[in-house]
């Protein structure tokens, strides 16, 4: 048997997955969205194997959410952003194989970002994570200390502040969501050099159409897509 014609069969589910996703993201913006702006679709990878995440993005993904780096086994026509916890130690072995870091959550980590950007000659694309819900137990920058951090780490020549990522506390209100959209839209306003508020990362398997609401325009899909997955101690 053909072997590709056996794993599409049994990636079918992906797939199908993959187009509700596509509809309830397309209802959300039209519900939701006074702009009409475009929403992307990240495939978050974590445990995934390989042929399923080149199997999504033969059926249209174009945006892969990494932990570690694996990028040598995908198919390079998807673009490959940093969603895990960073340690200053591990920058080495990511800063060139992806396209945007999305964990930025202190001056330290972004100077060592910054200083093997500049080795490599280029400028890091980096979100603020923002630990919106306040929880001991999630990384990213306290809420209160988010502009302070931008502010710094805008100083530094070769990181590019594209955005903010958000991981609301599964359960937690609307106002959690709100309040994150509000901080996102108030950076935007401060227009601070070299810092661009493009893109809000917010919103996964299971709120998704939520954070949508709330002004998210990449939305990091796991489980919805691939199914339940192993587990995952990252
Ligand atoms: C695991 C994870 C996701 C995806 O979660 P699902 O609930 O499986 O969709 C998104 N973002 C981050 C940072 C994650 O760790």
């Amino acid at each position: 048997m053909n072997p590709l014609e056996n794993s599409e069969h049994n990636f079918q589910y992906i797939l199908e997955n993959y187009k509700e996703i596509c509809y309830n993201v397309e209802n959300a913006k039209v519900k939701y969205s006074k702009s009409g702006a475009d929403v992307s679709i990240m495939a978050v990878t974590k445990t995934v194997e390989p042929e399923k995440i080149n199997f999504a993005v033969s059926q249209g993904i174009k945006l892969l959410g990494e932990f570690m780096s694996k990028k040598d086994m995908y198919d390079k026509s998807a673009q490959v952003h940093f969603i895990g916890h960073l340690q200053t130690n591990k920058v080495k072995y990511i800063i060139n194989d992806v396209a945007l870091i999305q964990s930025v959550d202190s001056v330290k980590l972004a100077s060592e970002i910054n200083r093997l950007a500049a080795k490599n000659s280029k400028v890091m694309d980096v979100l603020v994570e923002v630990n919106v819900g306040d929880e001991a137990s999630k990384s990213g920058v306290a809420f209160e200390e988010c502009i302070g951090l931008v502010k710094d780490i805008s100083a530094l020549d070769n990181v590019h502040i594209k955005g903010l990522m958000a991981i609301p506390p599964i359960g937690c209100g609307e106002d959690i969501f709100e309040k994150m959209h509000e901080l996102y839209l108030k950076i935007g306003e401060m227009q601070i050099k070299g810092v661009d508020m493009d893109i809000l990362s917010m919103g996964m398997s299971g709120d998704y159409e939520l954070a949508i609401k709330h002004g998210s325009n990449l939305v990091r899909i796991g489980t919805k897509l691939f199914g339940a997955r192993k587990y995952f101690g990252g």
